[in-house]
């Protein structure tokens, strides 16, 4: 540890300031964060990751009493999510207030609002003082980063500075619920799980397929990468590998935790952890880890789709789902 100190904070909230690009952990992925309240800051965090315009950011403070100014109102059930699950994976879609400019929201009247569950990202937030408007510190549409040196491997200088904080914790994004209608809908299944979610609100929730709100993780193709991915039954991934790789493929394997038969003839074999939690925390390392063996098809089966296996399941397909040729 020790990676990070006091005198990093104060040169990242200074950074920020100075309207330049920080990579921040959180407990999700590592954030590509600007100040909230600076438009051209914000604007080069579209720039550096090519990220269409229109599509809107979270903007990250550092607790509930701080809403403030960044939301309009704060409905009951959104009170009521706030309380138990911040700091935590939960992103709340709310009306827009006066501090967010319209870059941060891709032009809507809502904002997306998360209180981070990691010492570093809440220090920054503590002694930056505004708001820290962040999207996964990665290039449009690939994988996200979930240790300091997948920031540095996919951004390089176009970020001024980064802050490691080690592997994070859960490994997939937040999830998101809008509570700007008459009942909170889950707009992206995330480290909250839909089941914890329905306990606190008392009712059941749906995760729909496609959302009526620009959600730019709702993309045919992302969290993507560069390998194709293919997605089979669990019990047919060893044979669609073997038959992918006696095709002449590079392929890597996802191989489902409890396989009978852990000897793949593939070019990388990654062993699914057992664990839903462990499974969520490796997902986008096991992505690169493959890309960087040189795989050209992934070969993978979707976990069972509750807790935490529902966002596994969301972005593996998405990753699988059909590329732009844009
Ligand atoms: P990222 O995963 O890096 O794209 O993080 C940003 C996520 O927050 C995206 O999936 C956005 O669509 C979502 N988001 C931000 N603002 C809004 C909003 N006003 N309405 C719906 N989703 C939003
Ligand atoms: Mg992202």
């Amino acid at each position: 540890m020790g990676r990070v100190t006091v005198s990093n904070i104060d040169k990242a909230a200074a950074v920020l300031r100075a309207g330049g690009l920080v990579a921040l952990p959180t407990e999700t992925v590592y954030g590509l964060g600007a100040n909230a309240e600076d438009p051209t800051a914000v604007s080069r965090i579209f720039q550096v990751k090519g990220r269409p315009p229109t599509h809107p950011l979270i903007v990250h403070i550092a607790g509930a009493e701080h809403l403030d100014g960044w939301v309009k109102e704060v409905p009951a059930a959104a009170r009521l999510l706030a309380e138990h699950f911040w700091p935590g994976p939960l992103t709340l879609v709310l009306r827009r207030g006066a501090r967010v400019p319209l870059e941060a929201t891709g032009g809507l009247q809502t904002v997306a609002v998360r209180v981070p569950d990691h010492p570093i990202a809440l220090a920054l937030l503590k002694v930056f003082g505004g708001g820290i408007t962040a999207p996964s510190a990665n290039r449009f549409g690939s994988v996200s980063p979930t240790a300091a040196d997948d920031v540095r491997a996919e951004l390089g200088d176009a970020v001024d500075f980064v802050l490691d904080g080690g592997p994070c914790e859960v490994g997939v994004e937040s999830t998101i619920v809008d509570v700007t209608g008459d009942t909170p809908a889950i707009l992206r299944p995330g480290g909250v799980t839909c089941e914890n979610l329905e306990a606190v609100l008392g009712h059941p929730l749906t995760v729909p397929a496609a959302s009526h709100v620009r959600v730019p993780g709702q993309h045919p193709s992302h969290y993507a990468p560069r390998a194709r991915v293919v997605l089979v039954e669990p019990e047919e991934v060893i044979a669609e590998a073997e038959r992918a790789s006696g095709a002449g493929q590079q392929v890597g394997v996802f191989l489902p935790a409890g396989s009978p038969d852990a000897s793949v003839k593939a070019h990388a074999v990654v062993a699914v952890p057992a664990s839903v939690a462990a499974y969520a925390r490796g997902l986008y390392g096991f992505l690169r880890e493959l890309d960087q063996k040189g795989c050209d098809l992934i070969v993978a089966s979707l976990p069972a789709e509750e807790g935490l296996g529902l966002a596994i399941a969301n972005r593996l397909r998405r990753a699988a789902g059909p590329r732009s040729t844009v």
